[in-house]
Protein backbone atom coordinates (compact mmCIF):
# COMPACT_ATOMS: atom_id res chain seq x y z
CA UNK A 1 0.00 0.00 0.00
CA UNK A 2 1.24 3.68 -0.81
CA UNK A 3 0.63 6.08 1.29
CA UNK A 4 1.17 9.74 0.69
CA UNK A 5 0.78 12.17 3.86
CA UNK A 6 -0.31 15.81 3.10
CA UNK A 7 0.39 18.47 5.84
CA UNK A 8 0.25 22.46 6.25
CA UNK A 9 0.00 24.95 8.95
CA UNK A 10 2.22 23.91 11.34
CA UNK A 11 3.91 27.38 12.40
CA UNK A 12 6.92 26.24 13.48
CA UNK A 13 8.57 28.26 15.95
CA UNK A 14 10.61 28.60 19.04
CA UNK A 15 7.13 29.23 20.54
CA UNK A 16 5.77 25.48 19.62
CA UNK A 17 7.66 22.96 21.37
CA UNK A 18 4.64 20.72 21.27
CA UNK A 19 4.08 21.12 17.60
CA UNK A 20 7.76 20.82 17.13
CA UNK A 21 7.43 17.33 19.42
CA UNK A 22 4.16 16.49 17.56
CA UNK A 23 5.78 16.45 14.13
CA UNK A 24 8.50 14.18 15.14
CA UNK A 25 6.45 12.08 16.21
CA UNK A 26 4.22 12.16 13.07
CA UNK A 27 7.20 11.23 11.05
CA UNK A 28 8.21 8.58 13.57
CA UNK A 29 5.12 6.96 13.16
CA UNK A 30 4.61 7.09 9.65
CA UNK A 31 7.85 5.79 8.63
CA UNK A 32 8.16 4.36 5.15
CA UNK A 33 5.59 6.51 3.33
CA UNK A 34 6.40 7.05 0.19
CA UNK A 35 5.42 10.72 -0.28
CA UNK A 36 5.03 13.89 2.02
CA UNK A 37 3.69 17.01 0.99
CA UNK A 38 4.45 19.83 3.04
CA UNK A 39 1.67 22.94 1.73
CA UNK A 40 2.54 25.79 3.41
CA UNK A 41 3.23 27.57 6.22
CA UNK A 42 5.20 24.94 8.16
CA UNK A 43 7.02 27.98 9.56
CA UNK A 44 5.40 30.45 11.63
CA UNK A 45 8.42 32.96 9.82
CA UNK A 46 11.45 32.25 7.70
CA UNK A 47 13.90 34.80 6.96
CA UNK A 48 16.39 32.90 4.44
CA UNK A 49 18.31 29.82 4.11
CA UNK A 50 21.13 31.18 6.37
CA UNK A 51 19.12 31.38 9.15
CA UNK A 52 20.65 28.48 11.35
CA UNK A 53 18.86 29.12 14.45
CA UNK A 54 18.24 25.58 17.24
CA UNK A 55 15.27 25.02 15.86
CA UNK A 56 15.60 25.41 12.06
CA UNK A 57 18.48 23.20 12.40
CA UNK A 58 16.72 20.27 14.43
CA UNK A 59 13.76 20.20 11.76
CA UNK A 60 16.17 20.18 9.18
CA UNK A 61 18.13 17.11 10.36
CA UNK A 62 14.35 15.62 11.28
CA UNK A 63 13.42 15.99 7.15
CA UNK A 64 16.80 15.02 6.07
CA UNK A 65 16.34 11.80 7.73
CA UNK A 66 12.99 10.95 6.13
CA UNK A 67 14.29 11.78 2.31
CA UNK A 68 17.34 9.65 3.14
CA UNK A 69 14.83 7.02 4.10
CA UNK A 70 13.46 6.74 1.05
CA UNK A 71 10.32 9.32 1.53
CA UNK A 72 9.84 11.75 -1.49
CA UNK A 73 9.78 15.03 0.34
CA UNK A 74 7.59 18.11 -1.33
CA UNK A 75 7.24 21.68 -0.15
CA UNK A 76 5.42 24.25 -0.95
CA UNK A 77 6.19 27.46 0.35
CA UNK A 78 2.72 29.73 2.32
CA UNK A 79 2.60 32.97 3.28
CA UNK A 80 4.08 32.65 6.18
CA UNK A 81 7.38 30.96 4.78
CA UNK A 82 8.18 31.54 1.03
CA UNK A 83 11.13 32.86 1.76
CA UNK A 84 12.34 29.08 1.91
CA UNK A 85 14.76 28.57 -0.63
CA UNK A 86 16.93 26.02 -2.64
CA UNK A 87 19.50 25.79 -0.08
CA UNK A 88 16.79 24.42 2.31
CA UNK A 89 15.29 22.32 0.24
CA UNK A 90 19.08 20.80 -0.88
CA UNK A 91 19.50 20.23 3.07
CA UNK A 92 16.54 18.63 3.71
CA UNK A 93 16.62 16.23 0.23
CA UNK A 94 13.66 17.29 -0.69
CA UNK A 95 11.71 19.32 -3.82
CA UNK A 96 10.21 22.99 -3.48
CA UNK A 97 7.13 23.19 -5.32
CA UNK A 98 5.43 26.32 -7.70
CA UNK A 99 2.72 27.87 -5.90
CA UNK A 100 0.08 25.73 -7.62
CA UNK A 101 1.11 22.20 -9.13
CA UNK A 102 -0.98 19.03 -10.31
CA UNK A 103 0.01 16.23 -8.86
CA UNK A 104 -0.17 12.43 -9.99
CA UNK A 105 -1.80 10.94 -7.00
CA UNK A 106 -2.35 7.18 -7.96
CA UNK A 107 -3.24 7.80 -11.36
CA UNK A 108 -5.82 10.96 -10.06
CA UNK A 109 -4.63 14.48 -11.02
CA UNK A 110 -4.63 16.43 -7.82
CA UNK A 111 -4.01 20.32 -7.54
CA UNK A 112 -1.87 20.94 -4.38
CA UNK A 113 -1.39 24.82 -3.00
CA UNK A 114 -0.91 26.61 -0.07
CA UNK A 115 -4.50 28.33 -0.47
CA UNK A 116 -4.12 31.59 0.01
CA UNK A 117 -4.13 32.49 -3.59
CA UNK A 118 -7.59 31.23 -3.28
CA UNK A 119 -8.65 33.75 -0.31
CA UNK A 120 -9.67 36.49 -3.67
CA UNK A 121 -11.73 38.50 -1.12
CA UNK A 122 -8.69 39.72 1.09
CA UNK A 123 -7.51 42.45 -1.43
CA UNK A 124 -5.27 43.75 1.09
CA UNK A 125 -3.31 41.06 1.09
CA UNK A 126 -3.02 40.19 -1.80
CA UNK A 127 -1.52 43.43 -3.00
CA UNK A 128 1.29 42.81 -0.02
CA UNK A 129 1.71 39.55 -1.48
CA UNK A 130 2.06 40.89 -4.90
CA UNK A 131 5.23 43.00 -3.41
CA UNK A 132 6.46 40.01 -1.07
CA UNK A 133 6.76 38.15 -4.04
CA UNK A 134 7.96 40.13 -6.25
CA UNK A 135 11.99 38.92 -6.66
CA UNK A 136 13.45 42.01 -6.47
CA UNK A 137 12.01 42.36 -3.26
CA UNK A 138 13.45 39.03 -2.20
CA UNK A 139 16.73 39.46 -3.60
CA UNK A 140 16.63 43.22 -1.50
CA UNK A 141 15.52 41.69 1.47
CA UNK A 142 17.60 38.44 1.70
CA UNK A 143 21.07 40.22 1.17
CA UNK A 144 20.26 42.00 4.84
CA UNK A 145 22.28 40.96 7.63
CA UNK A 146 21.12 38.23 9.61
CA UNK A 147 20.57 39.97 12.71
CA UNK A 148 18.49 42.92 10.95
CA UNK A 149 16.12 40.14 9.21
CA UNK A 150 15.89 38.67 12.79
CA UNK A 151 14.79 42.13 14.09
CA UNK A 152 12.05 42.47 11.31
CA UNK A 153 10.89 39.33 12.20
CA UNK A 154 10.85 39.37 15.63
CA UNK A 155 8.14 43.00 14.61
CA UNK A 156 5.96 40.78 12.59
CA UNK A 157 5.68 38.21 15.23
CA UNK A 158 4.66 40.67 17.76
CA UNK A 159 2.46 42.23 15.06
CA UNK A 160 0.46 39.41 14.42
CA UNK A 161 0.05 37.99 17.66
CA UNK A 162 -1.53 41.08 18.65
CA UNK A 163 -4.34 40.83 15.52
CA UNK A 164 -4.14 36.94 16.07
CA UNK A 165 -3.75 36.29 12.61
CA UNK A 166 -3.61 32.63 12.92
CA UNK A 167 -6.88 32.78 14.59
CA UNK A 168 -9.66 31.19 11.72
CA UNK A 169 -12.10 34.05 12.27
CA UNK A 170 -8.91 36.75 11.17
CA UNK A 171 -8.33 34.70 7.88
CA UNK A 172 -10.79 35.05 5.30
CA UNK A 173 -11.94 32.03 3.70
CA UNK A 174 -11.37 30.76 0.34
CA UNK A 175 -13.66 32.51 -2.69
CA UNK A 176 -15.94 30.22 -4.40
CA UNK A 177 -15.34 31.56 -8.20
CA UNK A 178 -11.40 31.26 -7.54
CA UNK A 179 -12.12 27.95 -6.31
CA UNK A 180 -13.85 26.93 -9.60
CA UNK A 181 -11.43 28.73 -11.72
CA UNK A 182 -9.04 26.60 -10.05
CA UNK A 183 -10.48 23.34 -11.03
CA UNK A 184 -10.86 24.10 -14.30
CA UNK A 185 -7.68 25.64 -15.25
CA UNK A 186 -6.32 23.07 -13.81
CA UNK A 187 -8.40 20.70 -15.39
CA UNK A 188 -8.64 18.40 -11.88
CA UNK A 189 -11.33 17.07 -9.41
CA UNK A 190 -9.66 17.19 -6.11
CA UNK A 191 -7.81 19.75 -4.91
CA UNK A 192 -6.03 20.13 -1.17
CA UNK A 193 -4.56 23.41 0.41
CA UNK A 194 -4.33 24.50 4.00
CA UNK A 195 -3.77 28.22 5.04
CA UNK A 196 -7.66 28.91 6.11
CA UNK A 197 -7.32 27.10 9.38
CA UNK A 198 -10.69 25.09 8.62
CA UNK A 199 -9.95 21.60 8.21
CA UNK A 200 -13.05 20.07 6.08
CA UNK A 201 -13.63 18.55 2.81
CA UNK A 202 -15.97 20.27 0.08
CA UNK A 203 -17.65 18.48 -2.64
CA UNK A 204 -19.37 20.86 -5.37
CA UNK A 205 -20.11 20.09 -8.86
CA UNK A 206 -16.80 20.75 -9.94
CA UNK A 207 -15.30 18.92 -7.91
CA UNK A 208 -13.71 18.08 -4.28
CA UNK A 209 -11.30 20.15 -2.08
CA UNK A 210 -10.06 18.88 1.07
CA UNK A 211 -8.94 21.18 3.33
CA UNK A 212 -6.16 20.78 5.86
CA UNK A 213 -6.28 22.20 9.46
CA UNK A 214 -3.26 24.30 11.60
CA UNK A 215 -1.80 22.59 14.71
CA UNK A 216 -2.05 22.75 17.96
CA UNK A 217 -0.36 21.90 21.20
CA UNK A 218 -2.43 18.77 21.28
CA UNK A 219 -3.51 18.25 18.00
CA UNK A 220 -2.36 18.01 13.97
CA UNK A 221 -3.99 17.32 11.03
CA UNK A 222 -3.18 15.46 8.34
CA UNK A 223 -4.57 13.85 4.99
CA UNK A 224 -3.46 10.34 4.04
CA UNK A 225 -3.80 8.94 0.86
CA UNK A 226 -3.68 5.46 0.79
CA UNK A 227 -3.67 4.02 -3.02
CA UNK A 228 -5.16 7.00 -3.51
CA UNK A 229 -7.96 7.45 -1.41
CA UNK A 230 -8.00 10.51 0.85
CA UNK A 231 -8.15 10.41 4.29
CA UNK A 232 -8.69 13.79 6.65
CA UNK A 233 -7.65 12.98 10.09
CA UNK A 234 -7.07 14.81 13.16
CA UNK A 235 -3.60 13.10 15.13
CA UNK A 236 -3.88 13.46 18.73
CA UNK A 237 0.17 13.64 20.08
MN1 LIG B 1 -1.14 30.58 5.29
Amino acid sequence: MATTLFISDLHLSDNTPEIEAGLYALLDREQGMERLYILGDFFEYWIGDDDDTPLNRRVIARLKAVSDSGTKLFIVRGNRDLALGAVFADQVGGQLLGDTTVIDLEGTPVLVLHGDTLCTDDVEYLKMRAILHDPDWQAEMLQRPLSERREFAKGLRAASKEKAENDPDNIIDANDQAIAAAFAEHKVALMIHGHTHRPDRHKTADGERIVLGDWSAEASWIIRATDGNCQLEQYRY
